[in-house]
């Protein structure tokens, strides 16, 4: 692949716009269709943010938080504010949507092939290093940034999927890997608002989206595994710059890439989502996609804490979780956070903390399986030294 070094991302002005694009998933098997709805507004020049929601098809909060963009979006164009480009998925996973299986929904794995689908997102940096020739990259720190922009493109369109999954994974990577902004809204089982995001995002801008939502934890991680979606769009600037950059040839944090979990999965409250997307506009508007006043926030600088840090509290044995922590609670080393019940024997194993920090989730099934996590605990020291940092 060669890298197209022709046209400069800004020198294409298409007028301002609403385009509204419904793509049917290739691969599907004999007689069904599924098909994807991708919103995008502005136009090809200046910043591009890329926001999807229900990549997990069951995590219904950022479907809310989604409507309200739109329609904030629809507004903001009329009125001719969107100076960059944004692209909205309202709805990511057309396949998770339609699992249903005895009566549940089953939104966060491929029922086909039993892969998670946040996981397996293709990383491209590879492909673009290898592409990378002498003389490509130059002093401009901006130029080389849309250069490799659009190598990543280029590589993400030339994937070869072979499933309606993975051709599910090329479309939303196609529209997201050349963005500047990319946020992932998910949500977790019962939790406080948190996000993850890598260290070399975090202090250029994200702690800003944090203060919005009155996030509470802020995971970050160089690479937390498994190939999630806000990774692979944000961690191949990390290694080109740690291979190419130089001071005679600058390589920027590229994507800012943010996996934004809006609470818990029963958190589906329109006041929530409505109040939820407005900071999210105004995170945009601060960020100069959009042409909007919107108003300074306290420095969130210290939130953030290792994603290796967390301490995932695990019933010893199967039984009942009782919880004796609340979401936000402080803990401390040592403390008895939740008791697992064999009501057969009566039996009571109690479950401590490891780490000092907050309890920002919990389980909500309560019914525990042996090794099974009841609740994550936001520590400062590592705890993880290898393998994946994410859970299942
Ligand atoms: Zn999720």
């Amino acid at each position: 692949m060669a890298l197209d070094k022709g046209g400069q991302a800004g020198s294409k002005i298409t007028p301002m716009t609403h385009q509204t694009d419904i793509i049917t998933l290739p691969h599907g098997r004999p007689g069904t269709t599924r098909r994807l709805t991708i919103h995008r507004f502005g136009s090809c020049s200046g910043p591009k943010a890329y926001i999807q929601a229900g990549l997990h098809a069951g995590e219904l909060p950022g479907m809310v938080v989604a409507r309200h963009l739109l329609d904030h979006l629809i507004r903001l164009n009329a009125e001719g504010r969107i100076k960059g480009q944004v692209v909205l998925v309202p709805m990511a996973n057309p396949i998770g949507l339609d699992q249903v299986l005895l009566g549940g929904h089953v939104g966060r794995f491929d029922l086909a092939s039993g892969v998670n689908f946040n996981r397996s997102f293709a990383d491209l940096g590879d492909t673009v290093a290898d592409a990378l020739r002498p003389g490509d990259l130059g002093p401009d720190a901006d130029a080389n940034r849309r250069l490799l922009q659009r190598a990543l493109a280029k590589a993400a369109a030339s994937l070869q999927p072979r499933t309606e999954a993975d051709a599910l994974r090329k479309l939303l990577l196609s529209h997201a890997v050349d963005a500047d902004y990319v946020l992932d809204l998910h949500c977790d089982s019962e939790a406080v608002m948190h996000l993850y995001t890598t260290p070399a995002c975090w202090p250029l801008g994200v702690a800003d989206l944090a203060a919005r939502l009155d996030a509470r934890a802020v995971f970050l991680a160089d690479r937390s595994g498994g190939e999630p979606f806000d990774e692979v769009c944000s961690t191949p600037w990390d290694r080109l710059r740690a291979h190419y950059g130089r001071p005679d040839t600058p390589i920027p944090v590229g994507c800012s890439a943010v996996t934004v979990e809006l609470r818990g999965e029963a958190d589906v409250d329109d006041g929530l989502a409505a109040a939820d997307a407005a900071a999210l506009i105004d995170h945009l508007c601060w960020r100069g996609i959009i042409d909007a006043p919107a108003p300074a926030m306290p420095d969130l600088s210290d939130l953030a804490t290792p994603l290796a840090g967390v301490d995932r509290v695990r019933a010893p044995v199967g039984g009942i979780a009782l919880y004796h922590v609340s979401l936000g609670d402080r803990v401390q080393a040592g403390d008895h956070v939740a008791t697992v019940l064999d009501p057969a024997s009566g039996e009571r194993h109690p479950c401590r903390a490891t780490s000092d920090g907050l309890v920002w989730s919990r389980t909500q099934c309560r019914y525990a399986g042996p090794n099974d996590i009841l609740l994550c605990i936001a520590g400062r020291q590592v705890l993880v030294t290898s393998g994946p940092l994410l859970t299942a």
